[in-house]
């Protein structure tokens, strides 16, 4: 391989749970119950590396708490990918001024994509005094270490921030919030090198997990009674890729689709390059394997997509779309689009309405585009005015929204099986769940069980859920 795979031994680890122990020997003197705060901000990656923070912290003996004013600890998973989360983010790190100055052995620590970049790191060594331990992408598996580099000197900042192809570390403890459903990272770091996007930068290389680790982890987590597997990775459809094993993402969902029991499996994000035939086959022939796909298209501009270094054009794309349905006539799909990236037209931007409207998407994100230093987008002109760039926003925005409403409006009268995972925050409903494809569901009927499947009958619709009655 070209570059270099640093997999973190098991010793090393062993290292981290013994730190966790003594944190925990240590605190117990000092309080009767230290609490903690993961806040997360981003993606599902983020969210997955959450759970393992919190796990490293339980086994230094923290409960959570959701206050910030009552935290021992605060540690903030940040993201990079758009201007608007990282000034979100630091303007809830100032605001902890005034918990700190009420409580000074609080300790807050910054994690993530925002601080893997240099100018962040700089700008919080400098300018959020606050902050005790910044710690980046690569360095979360050695956390307890550098916590209790913070807790032995109080008087000490740690910067642990290393600019490197990436780590695999495997053991660590993980807290997960659901035992229903589950995020499981099979993957790390990005390759692709989108002209807009700051992901490869502040994640490293592509990188799989073994799949043995893999199944052990998805196995176990079917074992205590997981209904929902996310398989998570940046291009999923890559996998294997870079272990030279001849397995593709394909072959893993099959070995994953024959651990025996009831569940689902999901994953994103496909790019749309790496999509094949065989992967929609095998979704189709896996019968574990959920009907959705997220598969991104950021714009419907051949011009535009060869700028965002997408190497697909619409016409590609939309033939993928076709295959994927004719095997599989019931797939949800959902997807990504910027709008706005530096030198769109008035008549890129009319293409990607018209793929938009061609394609039906089940539900988008939609984003306009943030300029992100260091990625080449960022050199390109970008003549198009702020005001110009929302009213496309606006109007592709209105459009999606008005064939989500439709796409829903067809479930209405059916009968679908869903899986009961939370309570429903709708006050006219009891709980809610998720279709096969996906779909939000809030459920009359207070007999359905969480972490069940049950059949519900859909009897109406929204922009962005369904509603129905247990059968
Ligand atoms: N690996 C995933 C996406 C990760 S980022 C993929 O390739 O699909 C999630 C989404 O954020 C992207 O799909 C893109 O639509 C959006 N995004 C990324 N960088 C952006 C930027 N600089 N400005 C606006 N949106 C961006
Ligand atoms: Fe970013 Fe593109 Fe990689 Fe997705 S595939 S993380 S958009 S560079």
């Amino acid at each position: 391989m070209a570059y270099k795979r640093t997999e973190i031994s098991e010793r090393d680890i062993q290292r981290q749970l013994d730190i966790c122990k003594r944190i925990k020997e240590r605190n117990d003197g000092l309080y009767s119950s230290p609490l903690a705060m993961v806040d997360t901000y981003g993606c599902q990656q983020n969210e997955a590396d959450s759970e393992k923070i919190r796990g490293y912290l339980r086994e230094m003996g923290y409960s959570f708490t959701q206050n910030e004013e009552e935290a021992d600890v605060i540690v903030i998973n940040t993201c990079a990918v758009r201007e608007h989360a990282e000034m979100r983010i630091l303007g809830n790190v100032g605001a902890l001024n005034h918990t700190k100055k009420k409580n000074p052995n609080q300790i807050i620590a910054l994690c993530g994509c925002m601080v893997q970049q240099e100018h962040m790191a700089e700008k919080i060594k400098r300018s959020f005094r606050l902050v005790d331990l910044v710690f980046g992408t690569h360095e979360l598996w050695r956390f307890p270490e550098l916590l209790e580099q913070v807790m032995s000197d109080r008087k000490k900042r740690v910067f642990a921030i290393r600019d490197m192809e990436g780590v695999i570390a495997e053991g660590l403890p993980h807290a997960r919030d659901s035992g229903i459903k589950a995020w499981l990272s099979v993957m790390y770091g990005c390759n692709n090198f989108c002209t807009y996007c700051v992901v490869p930068y502040v994640r490293g290389r592509e990188r799989s997990r073994l799949p043995e680790d893999i199944l052990a982890e998805a196995k176990a987590l079917v074992e205590g009674g997981c209904k929902d597997i996310t398989l998570l990775g940046q291009n999923v459809n890559s996998y294997g890729r870079d272990l030279g094993m001849g397995m593709d993402f394909a072959d893993l969902l099959r070995q994953i689709n024959d651990i025996p029991g009831e569940f689902l499996i999901r994953f994103m994000t496909s790019h749309p390059k790496d999509a094949t035939e065989k992967l929609f086959r095998t979704m189709a022939e896996c019968e574990k394997c959920a009907r959705h796909i997220h598969l991104p298209v950021q714009s419907g501009s051949a011009g535009i997509l060869k700028a965002m270094n997408r190497v697909y054009t619409p016409e590609q794309y939309m033939a993928l779309v076709d295959l994927a349905r004719e095997l599989m006539p019931d797939l949800v799909i959902t997807t990504d689009i910027i709008v706005g990236f530096p030198g769109e037209t008035q008549e890129d931007f009319e293409d990607t309405l018209r793929l938009v409207e061609r394609v039906r998407f089940d539900a988008a994100f939609t984003f306009i585009y943030s300029k992100r230093s260091g990625t080449p987008a960022a050199k390109m002109p970008d003549p198009v005015t702020r005001e110009e760039k929302q009213e496309r926003f606006d109007r592709l925005l209105a459009l999606q929204n008005a064939i989500s409403g439709e796409k829903h409006a067809a479930y209405v009268g059916k009968v679908m099986k869903v899986l009961v995972d939370d309570v429903s925050e709708d006050e006219r409903c009891d709980f809610r769940g998720r279709t096969n494809g996906g779909r939000l569901v809030h459920i009359k009927g207070e007999d359905a069980a969480l972490g069940e499947f049950a059949d519900v009958k859909i009897t109406g619709s929204s922009t962005w859920a369904l509603f129905g009655e247990l059968v």
